[in-house]
């Protein structure tokens, strides 16, 4: 996953996987950097408590820990950006993030994004993209998606873990983590997902990683042949590389501007 030269960025949440991700690659002797993006999630003080864990593993570990607002960067907070353009809150922040994540690499030397995803949050991606049968993004459901031009290395080192083995580790290094969920997360079908194949795992231990593993070794490339990722162009806004004109990061922030130009406008006339 990760080569000799690679400059790794670990993008971390405040949560167990992400943090103790961090400290593993440390301690494993690559000199990887932080970055925390902040949501802008006011609901329970969410963005600014999990914050504050990232802080003190930066300290501890001695590593830069970068962080960028997504306030700052986009003109509102994810909350308020997926209202305004209509999308879902998690699908509206998953493409902030990735989009953030990617850009952040590129200006600053990053050759490697880490993400903390275990064992469990990809079966239940999995789970999700089979149940629809989603061919598109199960081509590209991979645990390493190499750099493209203009897009960074992904990589999720610890797919091999469940969310309890994260967990022991995390607590077993000592490290505080944000245990609130996010608030926004309740009711989302990748926790109901996660929580059938417990159900399943509990009955015929093993079925979890046989589930995932060989997707990854037997179909996925077998799909990331058949359903190549469509010819990628930078987006004429602001250059990161997408299939439409518009990014669709882009998209979400223009229809947000026009919503609030337009109540604007609203409440002088
Ligand atoms: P999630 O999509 O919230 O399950 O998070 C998956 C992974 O994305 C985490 O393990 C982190 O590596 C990364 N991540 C999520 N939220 C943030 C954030 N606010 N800042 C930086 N990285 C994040
Ligand atoms: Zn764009």
């Amino acid at each position: 996953m990760i080569a000799p030269d690679d400059k790794v960025l670990v993008a971390v949440s405040g949560g167990k996987d992400s943090l103790g991700l961090w400290f593993a690659l440390t301690e494993l002797g690559y000199e990887a950097d932080g970055l925390y993006l902040d949501l802008g999630i006011s609901a329970g003080e969410y963005s600014s408590h999990s914050k504050q864990f990232a802080q003190q593993l930066a300290e501890r570990i001695q590593r830069t820990l970068h962080i960028v607002s997504v306030s700052e960067e986009m003109g509102k907070p994810v909350p308020e950006l997926a209202f305004a353009s209509k999308r879902e809150t998690c699908s509206a922040c998953g493409a902030v993030k990735r989009y953030l994540f990617n850009r952040f690499a590129l200006e600053n030397g990053y050759t490697v994004i880490a993400t903390g995803h275990n064992l469990d949050d990809e079966a239940a991606t999995l789970m999700g993209n089979v149940l629809r049968w989603q061919l598109g993004y199960l081509a590209r459901q991979a645990p390493v998606l190499p750099a493209k031009n203009g897009l960074a290395k992904r990589i999720k080192p610890f797919i091999r873990f469940t969310e309890k083995q994260v967990a022991l580790f995390t607590i077993l290094n000592r490290i505080p983590y944000i245990e609130q969920e996010c608030p926004f997360s309740e009711g989302a079908a990748s926790l109901f997902y996660k929580d059938l194949l417990n159900k399943i795992e509990e009955r015929s231990p093993g079925t979890k990683w046989a589930f995932y593993s060989q997707f990854v070794e037997q179909i996925q490339p077998l799909l990331d042949e058949k359903f190549p990722e469509p010819e990628l162009r930078p987006c004429i806004r602001c250059g990161t590389p997408t299939t439409a004109e518009i990014c669709s990061v882009c998209r979400m922030k223009e229809r947000a501007n026009r919503l609030v130009a337009r109540l604007n406008s609203e409440v002088n006339s």
